[in-house]
């Protein structure tokens, strides 16, 4: 059965087209992008963009142990509502994914319950306990893509330097959540002006940015690649550029609520405006945009953290950290980036696809002939107010509830399949 997808503006930033072309679909691949095609089924996409199934490295599923939050199915489909057809999922699960058993049973559960392509990490050190390095060669041959400890940062340098070492010799980059956490383990927000007046224990920037420079430095003398996961402050993003222009194998990911919200969010004790790293201040927030303009920053994740209203229905430093993202993500690209003229459609594009799909060299995120047809249409314009109640997704702990937003998907495809359709 083919499919076409007709009139749609293409943006494939693989290989730089955008233009108005249709799309045929045979069974899991693309069999054509041209102009007047012809499929057993049609889809009208005029007004829409035709891209490729969204990337997303960076999103906790819970599954197994925390099934109440989110399980692997509803997380795929709360991808699928946002556009996603392909994401990463971290390893923090309890028990972690420390083995290949547990690895084993995460693929399984993908396999057979969600509609979109999972992409396991497995844990760098077992029981993320930063000490004692996981089997990475195996974990890799199970079907790893990447290693993280994500949730937490490795206390010892030494173990880290090892721990990249052994990672790039398996061929698997290292995922870094960066945070030293000796220099403050109570912290609920940013430590700043609001944090004071609010009378909050705070987060200083310092505790990601001394180790995002760590670890940078660590793979630098290792020679491995490694991937900074959601960096929130300006100098982190500094950090960052002054690496690559070293040379560093470094690349790094930000979310959407750093550069929409800063810690001012946090003035109502909102629990849902409580994550890690926090949100941050108005210097930090225009850092990101530049550094997602210029390149710096070489893709959006989501950090998509599901957590259950009654644990975030609780005083502010009794919630847990995380919001979910999935399904905003797109929208909060197009409203904050796009619209005001931060970075072009085809970069929004870039950022959310083929670019994060090359920090993983993962087989996704572009559009060719022959190449998987995984597809996103999207209505750049389309005004949409954000109703957690209509999530996808089994948590509905955003910030961003009633906001309004332009950029409305309208139906995603996954090897082939419509996972989902709006209307
Ligand atoms: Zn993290």
């Amino acid at each position: 059965m083919s499919l076409v997808i007709k009139n749609g503006h293409v943006i494939d930033p693989a290989s730089g087209t955008s233009e108005r072309l249709d799309v045929l679909l045979d069974g899991a691949s693309v069999a054509e992008i041209g102009a007047g095609l012809e499929g057993d089924e049609t889809i009208d996409a005029s007004g829409l963009v035709v891209c490729p199934g969204l990337v997303d490295l960076h999103v906790h599923f819970r599954e197994p142990g925390q099934e109440s939050k989110e399980t692997i199915a509803t997380g795929s489909r709360a991808a699928a509502h946002g556009g996603f057809t392909s994401v990463v999922t971290m390893a923090n699960t309890d028990p972690p994914i420390d083995n290949a058993g547990t690895l084993e049973l995460v693929i399984r559960r993908a396999k057979d319950t969600s509609c979109i392509k999972i992409w396991p990490s497995a844990c760098a050190t077992k029981q993320r306990a930063g000490k004692e390095m996981t089997e990475m060669a195996e974990l890799k041959s199970v079907g790893a893509v990447a290693v993280t400890d994500d949730g937490d940062d490795i206390v010892s340098s030494w173990v880290m330097r090892r721990v990249l070492e052994y990672a790039d010799m398996c061929g698997l980059t290292y995922i870094a959540h960066c945070e030293d956490k000796s220099l403050c383990d109570d912290g609920i927000m940013n430590e700043g002006y609001v944090s004071t007046r609010l009378g909050l224990p705070g987060i200083p920037k310092a505790m990601e940015e001394i180790m995002v420079e760590r670890n940078i430095r660590l793979a630098g003398v290792a020679g491995a690649r490694i991937h900074i996961a959601h960096i929130s402050t300006a100098d982190s993003v500094d950090i960052v550029r002054r690496a690559k222009a070293r040379g560093v194998k470094v690349t790094c990911e930000t979310a959407p609520h750093y550069w929409t919200l800063t810690d001012e969010a946090l003035e109502g004790f909102d629990t849902n405006a409580k994550m890690n790293p926090p949100l941050r201040e108005a210097v930090d927030v225009a850092a990101i945009k530049e550094g997602l303009a210029d390149g710096t920053i070489d893709c959006i994740a989501t950090d998509h953290a599901p957590h259950a209203f009654t644990e975030k229905d609780v005083e502010i430093p009794l919630a847990p950290f995380g919001i979910v993202g999935l399904e905003t993500s797109l929208a909060l690209t197009i409203s904050e980036l796009v619209e005001p003229g931060v970075i072009t459609l085809e970069r929004a594009v870039e950022l959310m696809s083929w670019a994060p799909a090359q920090v993983l060299d993962l087989p996704v995120g572009y559009l060719k002939k022959g190449g998987p047809a995984d597809v996103t249409l999207f209505d750049p314009k389309a005004e949409w107010t954000v109703c957690p109640e209509l999530f996808h997704s089994r948590s509905h702990n955003t910030p961003f509830a009633r906001r309004v937003v332009r950029g409305q998907v309208k139906a995603t495809i996954c090897c082939g399949q419509i996972i989902y359709q709006s209307e």
